[in-house]
């Protein structure tokens, strides 16, 4: 059941989406050669305690009854597309860094996820980092009252697959407001005739996962990190937006 959300519900996500967005901008700043994934995540860590925030991610269970989620972000470096477990990974020049991050302030989710170069990487892999933003805002503009939720998804993937990316089947985006993960599922692929019209109040969480090469991917054997299974690149970027007859709304634009 997909939850509408009232103007107050709203300007509560907002807040939680505005943190989600300081958060990440911190740790963009901080990667580069050298840094490890831990520290990101103790940026991450206390920067929600000082503002009293619930880190989601934190203990979140695991699908299939395996051990929670042990970070406060994912970091997905390279071939990871989600779900990376931060700790004492070193990033290194010519990497990338996906961070996804989310809190529940004073009862709202807020989620949002980037992707940073570390230094310098090569051209088609800052290319797929572009491209993967873009596909972001072009399943976004499409987030509009009346439209169907199939226009968006359609949107992401026609730009990536234009540009010569696939687009992560497994994984997709949600639904959300007081819980970081409700109703309507939100796939990055798809009919545009598909799937939910769109109304005013509607919270979603889109997140498209692009790899350079095959869409398929895999689960390494600590349970949680998805990699792609050819190993190549993948870049993930992800707003929490909220419908409204004035247009899409980005709640966690940095
Ligand atoms: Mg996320
Ligand atoms: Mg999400």
């Amino acid at each position: 059941m997909i939850i509408i959300k009232t103007p107050d519900d709203i300007a509560k996500m907002r807040q939680a989406g505005e943190l989600v967005a300081r958060v990440l901008t911190m740790l963009q700043e901080e990667v580069k050669p050298g840094i490890n994934t831990g520290r990101l995540n103790t940026i991450a860590e206390d920067e929600c305690r000082k503002r009293g925030a619930i880190p989601v991610f934190k203990n979140y269970p695991h699908p299939k009854g395996k051990r929670p989620f042990p970070g406060v972000i994912c970091a997905s470096v390279n071939e990871e597309v989600v779900h990376g477990i931060p700790g004492s990974r070193v990033l290194k020049e010519g990497d990338i860094i996906s961070i996804d991050f989310g809190v529940i302030l004073n009862g709202y989710a807020g989620d949002s996820a980037i992707t940073v170069p570390v230094g310098e990487v090569n051209p088609q892999v800052s290319k797929l980092i572009e491209v993967t933003e873009q596909a972001l805002m072009e399943g976004i503009k499409q987030a509009q009252v009346g439209n169907r939720l199939g226009m968006v998804s359609n949107s992401v993937q026609k730009y990536a697959e234009q540009n010569g990316f696939s687009v992560v089947r497994q994984f997709v985006g949600h639904g959300i407001g007081r819980a970081m993960h409700e109703d309507p599922p939100v796939p990055n692929y798809g009919r545009p005739d598909r799937g939910p019209f769109l109304k005013e109040g509607m919270t979603l969480a889109i997140e498209p996962m692009i790899n350079m090469g095959t869409f398929e991917v895999d689960t390494k054997p600590d349970e949680w990190t998805v990699v792609t299974r050819d190993g190549g690149f993948s870049a993930h970027f992800e707003h929490s937006i909220a419908i409204s007859e004035r247009g899409p709304e980005i709640l966690t634009l940095r």
